[in-house]
């Protein structure tokens, strides 16, 4: 049923910036001036390198000398941990399930994977932080229950391979409506402590392409981010609610000129390749500086692929912390000069911070049970068919039904691993098709204001903004659709090996005498399979819930789009008996007369679970033709609905609507309309305030594709 909810808070960050300058090296210490002066923790001096200036260029002020101010500035030689105090915050935010992008930013040699990874003595801030991490998460003493998972990506050649996969294939990027940029296959591995983050960090980083050059023995020649989710389950009342925090560790690659590092042949192409994401990354950080001070510009995220991974880093939900790290040597004047120019821009970008709720809705949590007694059921029989394989094998007369029970077993694992690959493949389809219908509607409005632009206000600088818009949306349909074929005919080609594969278990089975085996084989897979299909069910009931989130991120924008402030809104809602959630005003101040009610059972139905109590058993096509709608459907029609809602967040319902799906006695309310009626049980009368600025934010879902469930181990 339709219903308003108040969107969850939202503040605005500065992005911090710290300047880091490393020690000079023992062949630096031979050839080269240090030339940067830290004058206190916040100002640094970048000194001219060229001492044969005369007098008159002094005084005349040609000095090449620069002075900046960042956040921090810290004394060349001073180690991680002084740095990572100043954002040891923001990493405790992410328990809390808040965002945060770490990165480092600095040309090749100046100590950007010393300052992200470290050494042993000197561990570095992707160390400390998982450490902070792992800490807060022990220490806690709530009831709440916690889940830390990580991934490990690096972007080279402008191809993002998956660092804690052995031999990862390319990775691509998709945009996920709720989840933003993903990296569709990422391996995401759940970790219960440091040292096991600190393992996989290890490995991805013995996997990352490094390479020799001038500048530096090992250069990295890939970007590298390790990304950190905390879940932090709490109990309520009313379900779980869960929050979930994502950590974004960037370690960049340098950004070396061919000219100082000898380059040629394909470390040149590496080199072109690298500097054009960090061209892209440097552009886009002078694009929001811009923003910040002159308003809305352009910010080409889309020029590569680390800028937009680094997308809700640097503009987003994040709290983000640079490190410009620069070296301390007169012949790195010129570089030293340009990181600290960047990092004075990324000094105005602002991001948008706000906790990432959701909540585990009762029939999603039924379904989990149901799957972890299902994966208990498989692990039962796999058990019984080990110990039955074992006791086949050592009877040598029996060799050739073992084999064939062996090639039984390959294929109806191979059966699981397709089904697997069908839901995964289904699930980004869905997504995909979602992105881009979101994305013909924002295209249909930029037309529509383009236009207007063009006939009536003729404002060039935001008819330029709206055209460049215009061609990122279309650039992410293309790719949208581009991506979807590609998918369609996976699973085109995954049905066709899931035939093969039923033919020949047919074939296997019809052959085979052992009847006991079998019997528990096909259980097996009728179990695996049962499995399958609750994933699969869960995974469309997300894409649907998901669906009705985003009408009513809609619903929102439309209303606060028609100018009406807080009050007005409130009031036209309560006339069209429509519930408006965490409403700031004072409940004398509406036209409600009717004592609060409360439905029998002494509690309100999520107004967005699925199935009803009275409706039919969920089917993915009659849940999109019931419960589907959208924010101008739903402006139609709901005067014709009775509203029930809950506020998420908080353990308190409201009710605020003409009739409620339950009457008084517990029957399902048939009437037309009834007199408006509030609810709060347990906390009568209290509200939470909801401002414009603040922002729905959405649950992750359950089954989601970072999250694969294996039943088939
Ligand atoms: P980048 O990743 O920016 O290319 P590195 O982190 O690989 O640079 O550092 C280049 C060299 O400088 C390495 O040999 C590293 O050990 C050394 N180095 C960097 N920072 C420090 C520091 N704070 N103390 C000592 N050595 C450092
Ligand atoms: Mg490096």
């Amino acid at each position: 049923m339709p219903s308003i909810r108040a969107l969850a808070s939202k503040q605005t960050a500065t992005l911090q910036v710290a300047v880091k300058c490393r020690p000079l090296t023992d062949s630096e210490q031979r050839r080269s001036r240090h030339i940067i002066q830290v004058t206190d923790d916040k100002n640094v001096v970048v000194l001219d390198p060229d001492l044969s200036k005369d007098y008159l260029e002094l005084i005349q002020n040609r000095t090449k000398e620069r002075r900046y101010s960042f956040d921090h500035v810290y004394k060349p030689g001073c180690s991680n941990a002084v740095v990572y105090k100043n954002i040891s915050s923001t990493i405790a935010g992410v328990v809390q399930g808040l965002n945060a992008t770490v990165f480092a930013y600095g040309s090749t040699g100046s100590g950007k994977t010393y300052t992200m990874v470290g050494t042993h003595s000197d561990p570095g801030l992707m160390v400390l932080s998982f450490r902070t991490i792992f800490d807060l998460v022990k220490k806690d003493d709530s009831s709440d229950t916690f889940e830390v998972s990580c991934s490990y990506l690096e972007v080279y050649n402008e191809v993002i391979y998956d660092l804690l996969e052995k031999s990862s294939g390319h990775l691509e990027l998709r945009e996920d409506p709720e989840h933003g940029i993903m990296v569709a296959g990422l391996r995401r591995i759940k970790v219960h402590s440091a040292d096991k983050i600190l393992e996989l960090l290890n490995i991805g980083n013995s996997r990352r392409k490094t390479e020799s050059t001038e500048a530096n023995s090992t250069s990295s020649r890939s970007h590298a981010v390790l990304e950190i989710t905390v879940k932090r389950k709490q109990k309520g009342q009313y379900g779980s609610q869960v929050l979930r925090g994502k950590l974004a560790l960037v370690d960049l690659a340098g950004s070396e000129r061919a000219s100082e590092t000898n380059n040629y042949g394909q470390k040149l192409r590496d080199g072109a390749n690298i500097n054009r994401s960090l061209l892209a990354l440097a552009n886009c950080i002078n694009a929001l500086g811009k923003q910040n001070k002159k308003g809305l510009a352009y910010v080409p995220y889309r020029n590569s692929k680390l800028t937009r991974i680094l997308k809700d880093g640097l503009s987003g939900n994040s709290q983000t912390a640079m490190v410009a790290t620069i070296s301390p040597a007169d012949d790195q004047y010129h570089h030293t000069t340009n990181t600290l120019k960047y990092a004075d821009r990324a000094k105005e970008i602002k991001t948008h911070v706000h906790k990432n709720i959701g909540t585990v809705d009762t029939h999603v949590e039924d379904y989990k049970r149901m799957i972890d007694n299902l994966q208990v059921e498989v692990s039962r029989l796999k058990k019984e068919l080990a110990e039955k394989e074992h006791q086949l094998s050592v009877k040598p007369t029996e060799k050739a039904a073992d084999d064939e029970l062996s090639w039984l077993n390959i294929l109806s694992q191979e059966t699981g691993e397709n089904v697997q690959e069908r839901i995964n493949l289904q699930k980004a389809l869905f997504e995909l098709e979602e992105t881009n219908k979101r994305n013909r509607m924002e295209l249909q409005h930029l037309d529509d204001a383009i236009a207007r632009q063009q006939v009536k206000e003729k404002d060039t600088a935001v008819l330029q903004a709206l055209t460049s818009r215009r061609q990122v949306i279309l650039d992410n349909i293309r790719d949208n659709d581009e991506a979807g074929a590609g998918y369609r005919k996976d699973i085109e080609l995954n049905e066709s090996r899931r035939s093969q594969l039923q033919d020949m278990i047919e074939e296997a089975t019809s052959n085979n005498g052992n009847r006991t085996y079998l019997h528990i084989l096909s259980q097996y897979r009728l179990l695996g399979m049962t499995n399958a299909e609750l994933q699969i069910e869960m995974a469309m009931r997300d894409q649907v819930i998901h669906n009705q989130r985003e009408a009513l991120r809609s619903l929102w924008s439309i209303l606060y789009g028609t100018g009406l402030n807080q009050k007005q809104i409130l009031k036209l809602a309560t006339k069209q008996g429509l519930t408006i959630e965490g409403c700031p005003l004072p409940v004398s101040s509406l036209d409600v007369t009717t004592p609060p009610s409360f439905p029998p059972h002494g509690r309100l139905s999520p107004f967005m679970s699925f199935p009803s109590p009275q409706s039919q058993p969920y089917s993915p096509s009659s849940c999109f033709v019931q419960h589907g709608f959208s924010a101008m459907s739903f402006l139609r029609n709901q005067h014709e609905t009775p509203t029930l809602c809950r506020q998420e967040h908080i353990s308190s319902y409201y009710m605020m609507s003409d009739c409620s799906p339950y009457d008084g006695d517990g029957k399902q309310c048939t009437s037309e309309r009834s007199m408006p009626c509030f609810s709060t049980p347990g906390k009568p009368k209290e509200m939470y305030g909801f401002s414009p600025e603040q922002k729905v934010s959405d649950p992750p879902g359950p089954c989601s594709k970072e999250h694969p469930i294996s039943f088939w181990q």
